[in-house]
């Protein structure tokens, strides 16, 4: 039986699905073995079924990452947090760094949306929309969420990063990368 796989990026900047797609021509036979019920490379958005491994890209900044994130902990057997962002919060994380004033989170967005050099902003409005996730106090990485299974790190993990440890997820056995694959500097 193939292997039910699902992907999602969270507060990333979709690198880490580009590298993805980095494996070329590989995905046909991960076709063979592998099927995808849920990830942005196939626009398919809904969980329709139970899935073996769960590619989480991005940690969380607002509400609805933490929901996703907790779909995917409840609906994959395994987890695995790829990239840096959703390992140790990545560059979204350097918000968090904001915390002179008694509102950062207020500071943060007076910074992004008024007070940074390069911001145009005629009304001075920062979004508020109720249809907009809640923004939370500051970012997680994945495991300060939920229980994750496996990490891989880099920013993006190369395509052949990715190649060999989901072909090692998928037959059950362990990651065995060469040292070119885990050198990150
Ligand atoms: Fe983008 Fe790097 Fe974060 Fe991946 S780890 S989502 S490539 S910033």
């Amino acid at each position: 039986m193939k292997k039910r796989i699902a992907t999602v990026s969270l507060a990333g900047c979709f690198g880490c699905h580009m590298s993805f797609l980095d494996i070329d021509e590989r995905i046909l036979d991960l076709l063979k073995v592998a099927e995808f019920v849920k990830t942005p490379l196939n626009d398919l958005k809904k969980f329709t079924k139970h899935c073996d491994i769960g590619l989480i890209e991005g940690g969380c900044c607002n509400e609805e990452n933490v929901h996703t994130l907790q779909e995917f902990r409840n609906k994959c057997d395994v987890l695995v947090a790829v990239g840096a962002c959703a390992i140790m919060g990545g560059l979204p994380v350097m918000r968090n760094a904001i915390m002179n004033s008694e509102d950062p989170l207020r500071e943060c967005l007076e910074e992004a949306y008024m007070n940074s050099p390069t911001v145009f902003n005629a009304t001075n409005d920062i979004p508020n929309d109720p249809a907009l996730p809640l923004i939370l106090d500051k970012v997680y990485n994945c495991s300060e969420v939920v229980r994750i299974d496996c990490q891989i790190p880099g920013c993006p993990p190369s395509g052949d990063t990715l190649w060999q440890t989901l072909t090692a997820l998928i037959k059950g056995v362990p990651a065995d990368l060469p040292y070119e694959l885990i050198r990150y500097d």
